[in-house]
């Protein structure tokens, strides 16, 4: 068990439906910690940057133009093994097959609209809380 950092980003349909908070009661409930956070929107622009390891994917377009449609929450969290932890409380990236109890399960609507995102390795959590956060922003 090891302490780790990773990224979290609460998605525009989940900010709309107003229940920010319920994920983050998710997040706390299951033993991770809350370290930097903030709104904003990201332009099309940033939003093609963050997530150009799908550029040549053709739900490309359909996911830059959902993830830039309105606000969103960006987080660090950390905790034991914070990468998996969170990873298997969002669930799967498809609502309709995710685990009972997931945030995906429980919030989640389409493929698209599976209301939160999270690092998929302790490499790229380290990539994309760069991308977000300076260093000032992270209160361990
Ligand atoms: P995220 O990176 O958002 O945490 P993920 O790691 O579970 O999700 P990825 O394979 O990285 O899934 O896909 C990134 C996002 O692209 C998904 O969250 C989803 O919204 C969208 N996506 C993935 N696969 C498909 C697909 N087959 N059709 C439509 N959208 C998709
Ligand atoms: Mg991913």
């Amino acid at each position: 068990m090891t302490q780790e950092q990773t990224l979290s980003i609460i998605k525009p349909d989940a900010v709309s439906q107003n229940i920010v908070g319920s994920i983050y009661h998710c997040i706390e409930k299951a033993g991770l910690r809350i370290i930097a956070a903030k709104r904003m929107q990201l332009t099309q622009q940033l939003a093609a940057k963050f997530y150009s390891i799908h550029q040549d994917k053709s739900f490309f377009s359909e996911l830059i133009t959902f993830i830039s449609s309105g606000p969103i929450m960006v987080q660090v969290l950390e905790g034991k093994n914070a990468v998996t932890a969170y990873r298997t409380l969002m669930g799967t990236t498809d609502p309709k097959q995710a685990a009972i109890g997931t945030i995906r399960a429980r919030f989640g609507t389409s493929i698209d609209q599976n209301t939160v995102h999270g690092s998929d390795s302790v490499e790229t959590a380290q990539e994309e809380i760069k991308f977000f956060f300076s260093i000032c922003e992270i209160i361990s």
